[in-house]
């Protein structure tokens, strides 16, 4: 079922050749920026009614207003199933662990006696968690976005998702009850690019209360969502674009295909364009991995959807000659969520560079993450993780430099200051040191 792309016949090409033979749609949130744009200036210029046209054309409903009154927020949590609130409470539980402990304390550097420079983590004062809601509804996202922004400290925070038709253009009453759980009081039914546009650039709701614009967006979403947050970088702080979802297992032949396959077709599941790639040493186990998705498949609910993903060019199986060539070849692949299915399985792990998470052994599949390992599950995509990391406390703080020197530690550099200012040609630089000394 998975298309094949054989890398053993010759010594592996460089990084940026690899990048080019593997499978990955590169261009899709390129692709949609055209289409995103007017969405985003229609937000800027006509605030809530442009959203309220675009909800009415994408989401097929449109909503009497934006925020989701507190008594609707109420009403979602007493309705939530009691196995789905237990699940919930397991996940939000296991999340504040892991992300309490990537709280930052100040870092105090004394430079000379007298001249400290400290670095102090300071939380963003609002923020905006996009919860997707199109195909699948993501009450785990919730989660993933309000841990972290709570354990940074972030005083103000608004959860936005689409409304929804057959809920009477509210967001699903799943994600308001994730929100009430987790003593969110601001929600918006708000989706797509018009949704993270209306979150940028603020506006007055149908009732004239004002929608007040966050510092930062976070969140994952479909392409259109992470084409908005690229366009509105630079106005709002963004956390890595967290888009379509992928999934990578580098395995040898010790991995159990069912645990395999099982694994890719999770992922297929969110989206038509998820990717899920197998990276192998063996033959056989391609083999066996093909045979078992063509067996699991057609048993899943969603099966139309993932055989669209498996099957289409963002998808397959990689043959390497050894770990060593697959280790390069994820790296190279920088995938959102990496499975380990080998002998050594940690070891192999350690030498992974690229990925959002790393998932290591045969007990640690990417669902764990998803929902209740405690780590995030809003990750970088699309080969971001060469550069960006997932969703954590750090996302949401800055770190400010503050720095105080005494009249005797400025003395003591005062000339450095000058003759840098000098060289620069900005001498009025190194005057506002020396006025100081004058008299
Ligand atoms: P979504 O909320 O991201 O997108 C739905 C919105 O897309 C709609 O409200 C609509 O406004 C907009 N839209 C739909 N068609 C459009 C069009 N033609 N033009 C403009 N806007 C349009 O929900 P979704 O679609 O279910 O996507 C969720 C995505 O999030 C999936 O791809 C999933 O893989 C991904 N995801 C990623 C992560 C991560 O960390 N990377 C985590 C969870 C989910």
């Amino acid at each position: 079922m998975l298309r094949r792309t054989d890398l053993r016949a010759h010594p592996l090409p460089s990084t940026t050749v690899l990048r080019g033979l593997l499978p990955r749609t590169e261009t899709d949130v390129d692709a949609v920026l055209h289409q995103v744009r007017p969405i985003v200036d229609a937000v800027r210029e006509r605030g809530v009614d442009a959203a309220l046209e675009y909800a009415e054309r994408f989401d097929k409903v449109r909503p009497s207003g934006i925020r989701v009154p507190a008594a609707t927020l109420r009403g979602a949590l007493s309705a939530l199933d009691d196995g789905v609130r237990a699940a919930l409470e397991t996940s939000i539980e296991r999340a504040r662990k892991v992300h309490a402990d990537q709280r930052r304390t100040d870092i105090v550097t004394t430079v000379v006696p007298g001249g400290t420079v400290t670095e102090r983590f300071v939380p963003v004062r609002r923020v905006g968690l996009y919860v997707p809601g199109g195909r699948a509804v993501y009450p785990s996202s919730v989660v993933m976005n309000v841990v972290p922004a709570q354990e940074a400290g972030v005083e103000s925070l608004v959860v936005a998702s689409p409304p929804q038709a057959e809920h009477g253009g509210l967001p699903h009453p799943t994600i308001l009850a994730a929100c009430a759980l987790l003593g969110v009081e601001e929600v918006w039914a708000a989706g797509g690019a018009q949704g993270i546009a209306l979150l940028a650039h603020g506006g007055t709701d149908t009732d004239g209360t004002e929608l007040e614009v966050v510092d930062v967006v976070t969140g994952p979403g479909n392409v259109y969502v992470t084409a908005a947050k690229r366009l509105l970088r630079g106005l709002i702080g963004i956390d890595a674009e967290a888009g379509t979802t992928e999934i990578a297992v580098l395995a040898d032949d010790s991995a159990d295909a069912v645990h395999v396959a099982a694994d890719l077709i999770s992922q297929a599941e969110h989206d038509p364009a998820a990717a899920s790639v197998l990276v192998t040493t063996s033959d056989a186990l391609a083999d066996a991995v093909d045979a078992e998705l063509a067996r699991q498949v057609p048993e899943t609910k969603h099966s139309e959807r993932i055989r669209t993903a498996l099957t289409g060019p963002q998808s397959g199986t990689v043959l390497v000659s050894d770990l060593d060539d697959g280790v390069a070849v994820v790296d190279a692949y920088a995938a959102e969520h990496l499975e380990i299915q080998t002998v050594d399985a940690r070891a192999v792990a350690r030498r992974v560079r690229n990925a959002g998470a790393v998932f290591v052994g045969p007990w640690s599949p990417v669902s764990l993450g998803d929902y209740c390992a405690g780590s995030n599950h809003v990750l970088p995509t699309g080969g971001c993780a060469r550069h960006s990391a997932g969703l954590s406390v750090q996302t949401f703080l800055r770190g400010v430099h503050v720095v105080d020197y005494s009249e005797e530690a400025l003395r003591d550099v005062a000339e450095a200051v000058v003759v840098l200012s000098g060289a620069e040609d900005l001498p009025a630089h190194g005057q506002a040191v020396t006025a100081r000394f004058r008299s």
